[in-house]
Parts: structure tokens; C-alpha cells; sequence
């Protein structure tokens, strides 16, 4: 069985990943961190989301522990470059969270912050640095930091680095290592000059691919609904009914949601069933079945209860409330477009759902389809996406005026 027992990384290692709570390997971790133990190149085709922070921290880390050396000043053992701040830091907290345990000094070295900190972790010596190139030239310059002593050099996110304008910097920087090392390329895309960058920087590396999650992604039409909470079963029985539906996923987010929307679904004599932890295993089995032969075309379910159905014709996910997690986004919307059909996904988003929209685009790296073609549209919503917020003022309006509304009866 592919589990991180099986892939020869010291005990500390393997208790760290267990306390944080992975049981599997990534396919990019499956395929890269063998040949990584065994020093070899590597040509990763993968983008965040992969896995692919694991997949090279943990080899790295591994050859730290099985080789214990004092530390040089200003010369660290690994170098990390990646484009960006956040990638930078968040990259230095897993390495610190899988190296827990063992005695490794990591840092981040990046601009906008005093540089003078970064340069006395420098001079005590460090195992990991990772780095932004900018900051890292700059100390290259001012003989900070040494390159001589690196022997496990990562470029993370490649074509990032290029679209940011960073190559030079990178090219300057690589003329600066030791010609003997190991050495590691990430990239989401293979443009050309990074094909070319590939071929220099690399020694009979091996190529890993992924396919990025999002390729299933893009078969599926996404579009999103900004709406009030109250109006949600009105629109959800209205699409139901006037679309070209066969097989629909709906998700909510409490189980008790989940039985009320089937409930509410029945007054307007639509057929449907919940599926959730709180009903019987019988229960459930009856509902995915007639739910895979036809008999009720609506199925809704909490996340959790949803993971095990493997149902190949959805041809609808609707997201009657958004999930907090945007990695439960692209599952959800992942159980249509199966076995290379494509699908429709809608998601409903009230005044309390948009900063799960912020995050689940940043997440698929792309803007969701807004829907305003039908009568329950929420403009003031759906203009409140950037702040989160719908203004208090106009809310607060809109309350008095629904007030006054029902005053008059
Ligand atoms: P990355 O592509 O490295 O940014 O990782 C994406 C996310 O997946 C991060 O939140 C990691 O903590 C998580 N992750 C990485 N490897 C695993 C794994 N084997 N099992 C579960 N989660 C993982």
C-alpha cells in the first residue's frame, strides 16, 4: 500500500508527518521523494496544491538528519528560492513542522523587513534557507550570505519566477552555486525558457507530472449565485425545475440543513433524500441506490457524508451554502464532469458566505461566472465580494424596510 512507512524516511520524520495528520503520500510525494533520497535531479511539473512543499522538504530534511554537520557562518546547506513572501513563509512553517524533533535551523530571507535580523541568523549558521530572490542578491552583494556550502538547491514555482520578473536575479544566483549538488526545478507550466533554464540547471533529472486537480475543474461550468439566505429554496426548486437536470448533488452544510432542504423540496412535490451521518447505514444505502438508478434525481448531503458516493452521472453540484475549506470546493464540484463528462456547478453565496468565495477562487485561480439572471439576485451581495462585507448601513436600511414591510402585513 502506498502509505509514508514505505518510503524509508527516518522515525522522527515519519511521527512528525503522522502529527500532522497524513496518512498518504501525495502522487507527486509517491513518485518524487524516492528518487530524491537517492540524490537524484528533479524536474517537478506540479503547482501548489500538490503536495509538492512535502514532497521536496521532507528528502531535504531526511538528508540533514543522516548528515550532521557544524555549521558554516553564512553559508547554509539548502537553499530554497521561491517568488514570493507567503510561499517563502509558508514553506519555512512546514519544514519547521516536519523537522520537529530534530535539531535543524531553518529561515526566510525576504524584503520588506529589516534586513539586519536576517544577516545574524546568517552569521550563527543555518541548515534551510528559504528566500525571495530579490533580498537574496542584495546579501549576496553585501557578502552576507555564501553560496559555497549549498548542497540542495530548490527553485520553486519556475514560471512564476519568470512572469515576476525575477530570472535575471535567479540566473545571477545560480552562477553562485557549487557545480556539485543536487538540485530541484518546480514548475506549474513548461514555457519555453524554462525548458531551457531546465536543461542547464539539471543533471539526468527525473521528470515528475502531475495533473493538476484543476484540469477536472475546467470541464465543469461553474456559475454563482448571490442571493439572500431566505430566498435559497425558492431558487434551488426553481433551477430544478427549469433546467435540463438528470442527476443533482446539492450540499449543505449541517446535517439538519440537509433535512430540511429535502423537506422543503417535498411541499413543492420534488423527490429527493438527505444523506448524512445521523441516518442509518440501511438508510443511506436505499438513498444512494435509488439515486443511482434514477428514481430521485436530488441528493443532498453534508461533506462528509458525500465522500464515499462515486455516482458517474451528476449532472449538477449545487452548493446550497459554500464550504469553509476551498479544498472541499473543488471536491464537491468534482463529483460531476466524471469519466470525461462535463457538468454544471452552482453555488449560492448569502451575506455571510463571501470571504469562502475570496478563498475558493484564490484557490482555483479563477473567477467565478456571476449569475444574475434570475429573480432572487442580490446586488449588494454580490458588490460586496472585495470587503467581505456587506455595508451596515444599507443592511440595516434594508432591515427597517423589511420591517416596515411587515408592519403593513
Ligand atoms: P502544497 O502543494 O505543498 O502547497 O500542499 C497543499 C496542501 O496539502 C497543504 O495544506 C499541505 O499541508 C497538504 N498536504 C501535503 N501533503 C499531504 C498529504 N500527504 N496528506 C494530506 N495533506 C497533505
Amino acid at each position: 500500500m502506498n502509505t509514508f512507512d514505505n518510503l524509508n524516511l527516518e522515525p522522527t520524520i515519519n511521527a512528525a508527518i503522522k502529527l500532522k495528520g497524513y496518512t498518504t503520500p501525495t502522487p507527486i510525494q509517491a513518485q518524487a521523494i524516492p528518487e530524491l533520497l537517492k540524490g537524484k535531479d528533479l524536474l517537478g511539473v506540479a503547482q501548489t496544491g500538490s503536495g509538492k512543499t512535502a514532497a521536496f522538504s521532507l528528502p531535504i530534511i531526511n538528508h540533514l538528519a543522516l548528515n550532521p554537520k557544524k555549521y558554516t557562518p553564512k553559508a547554509p546547506r539548502v537553499l530554497i528560492l521561491t517568488p514570493t513572501r507567503e510561499l517563502a513563509s509558508q514553506i519555512d512553517l512546514n519544514i519547521k513542522t516536519y523537522s520537529e524533533g530534530l535539531d535543524l535551523k531553518t529561515r526566510v530571507i525576504f524584503g520588506g523587513v529589516g534586513a539586519q535580523p536576517q544577516i545574524r541568523a546568517l552569521k550563527s549558521g543555518l541548515d534551510i534557507v528559504v528566500a525571495t530572490p530579490g533580498r537574496l542578491v542584495d546579501l549576496m552583494g553585501s557578502r552576507d550570505i555564501s553560496l559555497e556550502n549549498v548542497e540542495i538547491f530548490v527553485l520553486d514555482e519556475a514560471d512564476r519566477m519568470l512572469d515576476m520578473g525575477f530570472i535575471n536575479d535567479v540566473k545571477k544566483m545560480i552562477a553562485r552555486l557549487p557545480k556539485n549538488k543536487q538540485t530541484l526545478l518546480f514548475s506549474a507550466t513548461m514555457p519555453k525558457d524554462i525548458e531551457a533554464l531546465a536543461k542547464s540547471l539539471l543533471r539526468d533529472p527525473v521528470r515528475v507530472a502531475v495533473t493538476p486537480e484543476s484540469s477536472t475543474v475546467e470541464k465543469i461550468s461553474q456559475r454563482i449565485n448571490y442571493l439572500k439566505k431566505e430566498n435559497k429554496v425558492k431558487l434551488l426548486t426553481k433551477i430544478i425545475q427549469e433546467e435540463d437536470i438528470t442527476s443533482t448533488l446539492v450540499f449543505t452544510r449541517t446535517k439538519h440543513g440537509a433535512d430540511r432542504v429535502v423537506r422543503l423540496l417535498e411541499k413543492s412535490s420534488i423527490k429527493a433524500a438527505a444523506i448524512h451521518g445521523n441516518k442509518s447505514q440501511n438508510n443511506r444505502e436505499r438513498a444512494l441506490t435509488k439515486f443511482r438508478d434514477g428514481d430521485i434525481k436530488i441528493l443532498v448531503a453534508t461533506d462528509i457524508a458525500a465522500r464515499g458516493i462515486d455516482v458517474s452521472h451528476i449532472s449538477h453540484v449545487i452548493n446550497f451554502n459554500l464550504p469553509e475549506d476551498p479544498k472541499s470546493y473543488v471536491h464537491r464540484i468534482g463529483r460531476t464532469a466524471r469519466a470525461g463528462r462535463t457538468g454544471v456547478a452552482i453555488s449560492f453565496c448569502d451575506e455571510q458566505e463571501l470571504s469562502q468565495v475570496r478563498t475558493i477562487e484564490k484557490h482555483i485561480k479563477k473567477k467565478i461566472t456571476v449569475d444574475t439572471d434570475h429573480p432572487y439576485h442580490e446586488e449588494l451581495v454580490a458588490s460586496s465580494k472585495n470587503t467581505g462585507k456587506v455595508p451596515k448601513k444599507k443592511l440595516s436600511m434594508s432591515k427597517k424596510a423589511r420591517r416596515r414591510r411587515s408592519f403593513r402585513g
